[in-house]
């Protein structure tokens, strides 16, 4: 049997939160009974408001934080302790892209110095071969060679996060991380990157965790989405076919809420109200105080991920597969208008 480039095991992330100098200390659930598998050269979004635990989960993947339970195989090896020698090597095959590029790069440092710099900490190639290297990879990112002596003020912030992609790619990674990666730029600029994104991993067979709050973004580069809602997956499917056939009602309402060519903004139902605090998760289902269609049961009964079939998984105690949940009510229908709108 081959393994899994990642095998993420029911990983929980707890953070001690204290309410009061002399309070005990509460543990606040950020993320909570995760289990994810990607194989290489795959695709895998991860959506949900903020709050949901999408970021938490990125870290944990990566080994900056621990999991507070469960554990995370990369490559079929569990992964090494934060900062270890052998984590350092890992982590060259794994790269991250944050939401924010003036802030992943060093300011003082002009653009092909940043590049090159993993080449150079870890003696990769010759002084020759790690040149060639960033002019390959800039122009691969879509950046002319008169950009290499400049610093990251003097870029865009498109360019900006270019650069820092050609960097996340000169160690030639298995794996990348990108959280929110075009969240901070401009909207004109937003396709461009997401673009590029997905060009690269599929011309580089790199295989993808995407993070996002946009599940319209997420669906564009993921062949693969898990949903999650106050740090657990509430539905997991294939890209495609989650968007057109939401089942779980936080799903339906992410699909609803996201922009479409052809819809207009008051055809858009906007799904009401905030998460709940982690540290006062309701009880039952999570998402019960905002669920059009909650049911008694749901405030008590926390619902399991089970396996639908086709490639679903769903945590909703009245989903059975193939939109089985009734959203005949005057909020739920407005469910199966988007997943109509979506369908078409
Ligand atoms: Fe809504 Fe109940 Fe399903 Fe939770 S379990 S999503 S509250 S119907």
């Amino acid at each position: 049997m081959t393994r899994s480039l990642l095998d993420v095991r029911s990983i929980a992330r707890v953070y001690d939160m204290h309410h009061g100098m002399f309070a005990k200390a509460a543990g606040v659930r950020a993320v909570d009974d995760v289990s994810l598998l990607l194989e290489r050269g795959d695709t895998l979004g991860i959506v949900g408001e903020s709050g949901s635990g999408k970021s938490t989960t990125g870290r944990v993947v990566l080994g900056l934080e621990p999991p507070s339970a469960g554990e995370v195989l990369f490559d079929g090896r569990p992964m090494p302790r934060h900062g270890s020698p052998e984590w350092r090597k890992a982590r060259m095959r794994m790269q991250m892209i944050y939401q924010d590029p003036f802030g992943a790069l060093d300011r003082r440092m002009p653009v092909a110095a940043q590049v090159r710099e993993p080449l150079d900490i870890h003696a990769i190639g010759t002084p020759a071969d790690r040149d060639a290297r960033v002019g390959e990879l800039l122009q691969a990112v879509g950046l002319s060679a008169s950009v290499t002596k400049r610093f990251p003020h003097e870029l865009s912030g498109g360019q900006r996060q270019r650069v820092v992609l050609a960097r996340a790619l000169i160690t030639r990674p298995d794996l990348l991380v990108c959280d929110e990666p075009v969240s901070a730029l401009d909207v004109s600029i937003q396709a461009q990157v997401v673009n590029l994104l997905s060009d690269l991993q599929a011309d580089l067979g790199i295989a993808m965790v995407f993070i996002s709050h946009d599940l319209r973004v997420v669906r564009q580069v993921s062949r693969r989405i898990a949903v999650m809602y106050l740090g657990r997956i509430v539905e997991e499917g294939d890209a495609d076919d989650l968007f057109v056939r939401p089942e779980h009602p936080y799903t339906r309402a992410l699909v609803s809420a996201a922009p479409m060519p052809g819809r207009r903004m008051a055809d858009r139902d906007m799904l009401q109200g905030e998460p709940p605090n982690p540290a006062h998760r309701p009880s039952g289902c999570s998402f019960h105080p905002r669920c059009p269609v909650a049911l008694a049961r749901c405030r008590t009964e926390m619902p399991a991920l089970a396996d639908l079939g086709g490639n679903r998984l769903v945590a909703c105690h009245l989903a059975t597969g193939a939109n089985s949940i009734d959203v005949a009510s005057p909020s739920g229908s407005a469910a199966a208008r988007t997943m109509e709108g979506a369908a078409r």
